[in-house]
């Protein structure tokens, strides 16, 4: 729809108005820096960054009814600009002009609601939220899309030229930051992988994206300590999630869920795994910001899943007393849910701040962590998928801490679940070929279960023995008897009646 074709009292807020005044602010020493130089680090204790809007409370002055209206009306709006992660723009980058803003087709991904036969077995009611039908496949657009466009907004402003954009992935965050930097002229990425730690899929998506591609010996944990030693020596732009244009991107997952479901969240629980820890952090900012703003008028439950082979978020929140906790990082074991395999989340302290906040507000304990075994994540993930979904390893993960939680009683009866799958079942089919193959390494700790097996059957007729082959075309009655045979072959497996006459 045109603006002009809008109802007259929207047609002022369609396009952003709001002035934000962003700031990083250290969750250690609480000091403030301005955005106008690249910062992932307090310069003055070395903690990580958060961006704060100091003219949030402006947008209390609008009402939370008007809000809504919003966004709902921005849907049918034809902007480019506003058709992603921007559509909520006051709430996520309210500096960056329209202009800048890098629109890849990310954001609003669907929610699907699982089947009668799901639901029954899982005994929650239930949806997936496919984040793997963004650009790259993963969430991580969502962040990098709020990233580049920063960047793209400071190349415009003169405060910067010639970056070079770098990060350490366990796969998906490279994807997606080699997809957005091919976009943007004069921006060149490149990228640390951890040698045979990541997909063949997700391997030829930096390189088909024309990043430069770094296989380091190791895990993830120590792609991330070279990536963070070159971005305090040397001047490149970070993309990790580490950066915090990265977590604003990313709260949009949250305000989608809201919007999805008409702004009553009271019942909601979104279950969403754990890795680096910057997409909890995310979700978790995104619904205080619009709970704070009245936008919702609950928090929803919150649940982290990590794998019990890197779970060092979960085991932090096992002791009770806040005042004893204190954080471990995990040597990681090899995991199905690849892309959160990490030992040491660099996002551990933002977590901590926002649960504490995130409960403090709701008046009761609304986040939740939980682990789950790699058989799980598996047997889940399939049967996830042979019900519908596109659930990669992680939306396995997340089925599987959604049974987790229920049985510890921290489901109720009327809830309904948002399970995040935080990629596309695509990028991790090697799993899934191991698992119908029974290849599984022994150190996975998996057995697959018999009755979610599936493997191709080969269909060729012993007294068969001319077939066609390419280039080779079968004519005639060798192909006539070619086509016979095999439909008899695969009638008589599938065990086919015969059709009557048609009358
Ligand atoms: C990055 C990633 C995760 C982990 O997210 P964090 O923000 O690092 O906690 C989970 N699943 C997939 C598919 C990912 O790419
Ligand atoms: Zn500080």
């Amino acid at each position: 729809m045109k603006p002009n074709d809008f109802p007259k009292d929207i047609q002022p807020y369609l396009a952003p108005t709001h002035e934000g005044r962003l700031v990083y602010r250290c969750l250690g020493c609480r000091a403030e820096f301005g955005i106008e130089k690249l910062a992932y680090v307090c310069p003055k204790c070395g903690q990580v960054l958060l961006i704060y809007d100091l003219n949030f409370a402006r947008l209390k002055d609008i009402p939370a009814a008007r809000w809504r209206q919003i966004f709902d009306y921005r849907k049918m709006l034809n902007v480019d600009a506003l058709k992603g992660i921007y559509r909520y723009h006051e709430f996520i980058g309210p500096v960056i002009p329209t202009g800048a803003v890098i629109y890849l087709g990310e954001g609003h991904t669907p929610m699907i609601e699982a089947n009668a036969a799901l639901q029954d077995k899982v005994g929650v009611r239930f949806y997936f939220k496919n984040d793997g039908q963004n650009p790259s496949a993963s969430f991580k657009d969502r962040g990098m899309a709020s990233a580049l466009s920063y960047i793209n907004f400071m190349v415009q402003e003169g405060y910067l030229s010639d970056v070079l954009a770098i990060c350490a992935s366990t796969g998906d965050t490279s994807a997606a930051a080699a997809l957005y930097a091919a976009y943007l002229p004069g921006v060149k990425s490149a990228v640390l992988l951890p040698h045979k730690k990541v997909t063949p899929q997700q391997l030829s998506q930096p390189l088909g994206s024309g990043a430069t591609v770094f296989e380091i010996p190791g895990v993830f944990d120590d792609c991330m300590k070279v990536v963070e030693a070159l971005s305090e020596n040397y001047s490149v732009a970070l993309l990790n999630s580490k950066n915090a244009w990265r977590i604003l991107g990313q709260e949009s997952y949250s305000y989608e869920i809201a919007q999805d479901l008409e702004y009553d969240v009271s019942r909601a629980v979104v279950v969403l795994p754990i890795g680096n820890a910057g997409n909890i952090t995310a979700v978790m900012s995104g619904f205080i910001k619009f709970y704070e703003t009245g936008i919702i008028e609950a928090l929803p439950k919150i649940i982290g899943v990590q794998s019990e082979h890197a779970d060092p978020v979960y085991r932090y929140y096992l002791e009770p007393d806040e005042d004893r906790r204190r954080f471990v990082p995990v040597t990681v074991r090899s995991s199905v849910a690849q892309a959160a395999m990490i030992g040491n989340p660099v996002s551990m302290p933002r977590v901590i701040h926002l649960v504490k906040r995130y409960n403090e507000l709701a008046g009761e304990q609304r986040t939740f962590f939980v682990s789950v075994s790699e058989q799980n994540i598996m047997d889940w993930e399939i049967l996830a998928n042979r019900n519908g979904h596109i659930a990669c390893t992680h939306g396995g993960e997340s089925l599987a801490g959604l049974l987790e939680a229920k049985k510890r009683g921290i489901i109720d009866r009327q809830d309904i679940a948002i399970l995040d799958s935080t990629a596309h079942a695509l990028k991790f089919a090697g799993f899934q070929e191991l698992y119908f193959e029974q290849q599984f390494p022994p150190d996975y700790k998996i057995s697959p279960r018999r009755e979610l097996i599936n493997i191709p059957v080969y269909v060729h007729p012993a007294d068969l023995d001319k077939v066609s082959a390419p280039g080779q075309p079968l004519k005639g009655k060798d192909f006539e008897h070619f086509v016979q045979r095999t439909a008899d072959e695969i009638s008589r497996m599938l065990d086919l009646k015969k059709r009557g006459k048609q009358p």
